[in-house]
């Protein structure tokens, strides 16, 4: 017997179609060369620092007195120091070491956090949203049923410009919220009184906020919150996602985190018993199912906090900001409303008014030879956008732009 809740997955045509549309243009148009802003993965090579870090792990690998085997399965703590060190100390957030998970990237956490939490919880995200917390949930029973386009457990919390793409607080009790700021798709941020008013509901209604800052290298504003421990009470009701994907192009090399505070906790079902940590069981969980992140990867990731690995960070955060930069400006002088794209990579573009996402996506493939990512490929709510990603090279993005002005 299979699991039944995979045959409830809806086929996801996104990125597929994307591919078929592509592939028929270039075959009937081999001339043209198709400039792609529409997928999320990063085009710049890892700071040197982190490749000079790797290659000395390497080294270690090769001698019998320095090679390492198993690690520990929530990660050595040469990162989880500098993790606690660097990411949060400075804004005035204190975390144990035994609070900090090493993980192979934020996607598979996102997922597997499910393991620790009921399948009958509620579940709310918002739409449009970042694919994976709602098929995630769907394969593990949470989401319900798919009845009329929407799941029955889910509760879809709809961001546009009619909302400032600020999510309202559901009219109801939510067990689990996926919040994710900076946001993919729509590159739009809360600041700190905006994502207060979540650890505030989520403080009095017990619910849980599962916080993916896979982006936050990516902010520049001062008001916006890099991490949701900025807020007081977030340790008792958020764990928060991290990656070093979109921070340092280790899209190809995954590594990630995971904070999960000692003051999280849960009523106990046993009647009459100690509340429960969630810190305990997914350390117990971790344990069970995963073997660590690769010490050649944690080595790399730890030179990310060198020095020499923040400037190098920093200069390649700045080359894809500056793309954003270039792009949402060029995109409002031509009289286009934009999104996002000041404080994370993604800019999620207005169609012109009666044209839909994909119509607005056929438009600029076949007549300026870019990809974009339809906004309603991410949820209803995401109809009449594309997202344009800031991830490509300059040049790029600079021919990309000079096409779309010819088409105006
Ligand atoms: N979370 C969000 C919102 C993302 O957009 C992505 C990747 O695109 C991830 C998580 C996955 O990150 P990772 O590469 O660390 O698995």
């Amino acid at each position: 017997m299979i699991n039944k809740n995979f045959l409830k997955l809806q086929s996801s045509y996104l990125f597929s179609t994307i591919a078929k549309k592509v592939k028929t243009f270039k075959a009937e148009h081999p001339e043209v060369d198709v400039i792609s802003l529409g997928i999320g993965d990063v085009t710049q090579p890892l700071p040197k620092a982190c490749i000079d870090a790797m290659h000395r792990a390497v080294d270690e690998m090769a001698d019998t007195v320095t090679f390492r085997g198993y690690g520990p399965e929530q990660g050595y703590d040469f990162l989880r120091e500098a993790i606690v060190k660097n990411d949060y100390e400075p804004r005035g957030v204190k975390l144990d070491l035994d609070e900090v998970f090493i993980s192979d990237g934020a996607k598979s956490d996102c997922g597997n956090i499910g393991d620790i939490l009921d399948t009958r919880c509620s579940v709310g995200v918002t739409d449009p949203v970042y694919p994976v917390y709602v098929d995630s949930n769907v394969m593990s029973g949470r989401a319900g049923d798919f009845v009329d386009g929407s799941w029955s457990n889910i509760t879809f919390l709809p961001v546009s410009a009619a909302n400032q793409f600020v999510p309202a607080l559901p009219q109801k009790h939510i067990d689990i919220i996926y919040l994710c700021y900076p946001n993919n798709p729509t590159g739009t941020v809360l600041n700190k009184q905006q994502l207060a008013v979540w650890v505030e509901y989520a403080l009095r209604e017990k619910s849980l906020i599962l916080f993916d800052a896979a982006y936050e290298a990516y902010i520049q504003h001062d008001d916006i919150p890099h991490t949701i421990y900025e807020i007081p009470g977030a340790k008792q009701c958020a764990i928060e996602l991290r990656s070093y994907s979109k921070t340092a192009g280790f899209t190809g090399v995954r590594c990630g985190y995971t904070i999960v505070p000692k003051e999280l906790k849960v009523p106990n079902p046993k009647e009459g018993e100690e509340e429960v940590m969630l810190n305990a069981l997914w350390n117990r969980r971790q344990c069970t199912k995963f073997n660590g992140t690769s010490y050649i990867t944690q080595r790399a990731a730890e030179a990310i906090y060198t020095e020499e690995g923040k400037q190098q960070v920093r200069q390649t955060v700045a080359y894809y900001m500056q793309n954003a930069t270039m792009m949402r400006e060029q995109l409002m002088q031509m009289g286009y409303e934009v999104f996002g794209g000041t404080d994370a990579p993604y800019i999620w573009l207005k169609t012109p008014a009666g044209v839909g996402s994909w119509e607005f996506f056929d438009l600029l493939l076949h007549q300026a030879g870019i990809v974009t990512t339809p906004g309603v490929g991410f949820g209803p709510s995401g109809e009449g956008y594309v997202r344009l990603t800031a991830f490509g090279k300059r040049e790029d993005c600079e021919r990309a732009i000079a096409r779309i002005k010819e088409l105006a």
